[in-house]
């Protein structure tokens, strides 16, 4: 009896190991969640992701691909407990806290990158702690054309006469920016970042945007 005491005062010890798990409120997109943080509601943006746009002010530049994205989000942590991570000191852009968000015990940042909802984003820097699991996320979502990583035409892919074809008449989609071009935009410059689309069809329905300067 003693004894089940003792494991019941060391069980309540623990307790505060997990009560830092925040309630999500709402899932808002595939890397936007609000949450209830020390009692109010707060918006928080995964940190080095970025999914294709699914809820945004302009229309335009909501996409199919950007709907599965905040779908898959939605399954996985619509009304679940979280823990949040933040990068050195908690961060803000736009009013927003930037963290990963641990969900049963994975870090769900990253595996929206190993699953291509997202590229691994460094657009503010590269992240320390991680860098080495996102870059093989990454690697692993390319490898298998997931999502965003999917090229247009699966059977043309395999065929390398046929993409070079393509190449030349088709659109390029930078992964990272999620942004698509002609062939010859001069701010298409990445060539470790590239999807080939064969129609601007394809690219919109992959989840990118249309670049401002080449209008594709
Ligand atoms: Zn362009």
């Amino acid at each position: 009896m003693k004894k089940a005491l003792i494991i019941l005062i060391i069980l309540l010890l623990a307790l505060p190991c997990f009560a830092d798990q925040y309630k999500v409120l709402k899932v808002v997109d595939g890397d936007t969640i609000d949450i209830l943080y020390m009692g109010t509601k707060e918006r928080i943006r995964l940190l080095n992701v970025n999914t294709p746009e699914s809820v945004h002010l302009d229309q335009s530049r909501n996409t199919l691909m950007g709907k599965k994205a905040s779908a898959y989000t939605k399954k996985r942590l619509d009304n679940k407990s979280v823990d949040l991570e933040f990068d050195s000191k908690p961060r803000r852009r736009y009013g927003r806290l930037l963290a990963y968000v641990i969900v049963d015990g994975v870090n769900f940042n990253i595996e929206l990158v190993r699953r291509g909802w997202s590229p691994y984003y460094t657009k503010y820097g590269i992240n320390k702690k991680y860098h080495a699991q996102f870059v093989a996320a990454e690697q692993n979502a390319k490898a298998q054309g997931l999502n965003i990583w999917a090229v247009a035409n699966s059977k043309s892919a395999n065929s390398p006469a046929i993409t070079k074809t393509i190449t030349a008449k088709g659109y390029s989609g930078n992964v990272k920016s999620l942004k698509f071009h002609r062939s010859g935009c001069k701010y298409y410059n990445c060539s470790k970042c590239t999807v080939k689309f064969e129609n601007r069809r394809a690219a919109i329905h992959a989840g990118y945007v249309p670049c401002e300067v080449c209008k594709p």
